[in-house]
């Protein structure tokens, strides 16, 4: 069984920590929250002294962290996580980050002798609790191979999808592309209400004909066609609108570094900072459709 430690035990790592645990494996964690420290030692875990302590002690560090500014801040530096891991620790760093930063963490860490992969996930809170994550995972095969094991703890579905910063990159192009498809299924919708088309007329037709797509048929955000969708439940999240916003910028980042033409990305982007900004951050991110009808 393996020693790991697990840095950052929010709403998506202590589910992930405690996974880890249940599956036999030793977990040090450190958060800035003494709450959230608690919580996984009362689940089997040990509270570490520091990041660091535990990171010199582990043979896997888990990372689980809000952006790419404190995954840049732990890691790198004469003091960072690389420097004073024991050489040949795997890295798995779990947090939506921007690619650039990934990248960066990731030669790095390759300079320092360490393996590592970003392995960012979807499926959120449900999805961690139940160990039934999706991983997109970009690192060498030997890295990838070497964590597998511990995905395969957390998660459900593990891709590989190439070289170091592939797994962040696959993660906001789908959810780019979440977010405009999401955005044109409540246009729809509220056209065919201005229109007096039922939703369920809608629903039915477009389901089965070109305009299918996930948000339509697994995500409806309007109650009824799909009973288990949040708008069936006032539009609880699910996926917070503000985490969609977050990820729509990292696309708009990404693109723009790379010179890359993502209008509807772009748009998305600034209609979800509306929606947002009015408020909403904590809807599920099919409330836009309230928005969009000139509602709060
Ligand atoms: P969160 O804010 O609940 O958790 C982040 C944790 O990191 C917090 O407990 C915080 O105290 C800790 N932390 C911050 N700085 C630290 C530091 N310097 N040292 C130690 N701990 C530190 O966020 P979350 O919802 O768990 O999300 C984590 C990551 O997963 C984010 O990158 C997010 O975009 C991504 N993600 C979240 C979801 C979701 O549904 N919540 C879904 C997919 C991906």
């Amino acid at each position: 069984m393996a020693s790991i430690a697990f840095i950052g035990l929010g709403n998506m790592g202590l589910p992930m920590a405690l996974n880890l645990i249940k599956a036999g494996h030793t977990v040090h964690g450190a958060d800035l929250s003494a709450e959230q420290l608690s919580k996984l030692e009362a689940g089997g875990g040990k509270a570490a002294g520091s990041a660091n302590a535990a990171v010199g002690e582990a043979e896997i560090v888990v990372t689980m962290l809000p952006s790419g500014r404190e995954v840049g801040m732990l890691y790198l530096g004469e003091n960072g996580f690389l420097s004073v891991a024991k050489p040949g620790t795997l890295f798995i760093d779990s947090s939506t980050i921007d690619v650039e930063t990934a990248r960066k963490v990731a030669d790095a860490a390759s300079a320092a002798g360490q393996l590592m992969v970003d392995a960012p996930v979807s499926g959120g809170v449900g999805g961690a609790t139940a160990g039934t994550l999706t991983f997109m995972v970009g690192g060498p095969d030997n890295a990838f191979e070497a964590a597998k094991p511990f995905l395969d703890i957390m998660g459900k579905t593990i891709v590989h999808a190439g070289g170091a910063g592939n797994g962040q990159a696959a993660k906001i192009c789908n959810n780019m592309l979440l977010g405009i498809s999401m955005i044109g299924v409540c246009e729809a919708f509220v056209l065919a209400e201005k229109l007096g088309l039922d939703h369920q007329k809608l629903f039915d037709i477009s389901s089965t004909a070109s305009g299918q797509c996930w948000s339509l048929t697994t995500y409806c955000p309007v109650p009824g066609p799909v009973p288990t969708s949040p708008a069936n439940n006032d539009y609880k999240a699910g996926f917070a609108a503000a985490m969609m916003l977050k990820d729509l910028k990292l696309a708009q980042g990404a693109a723009s570094h790379v010179g890359a033409s993502t209008p509807l990305g772009a748009a998305a982007s600034q209609a979800y900072g509306l929606f947002v900004g009015a408020g909403q951050g904590g809807t599920d991110f099919s409330g836009i459709i309230n928005f969009l009808r000139g509602e709060d």
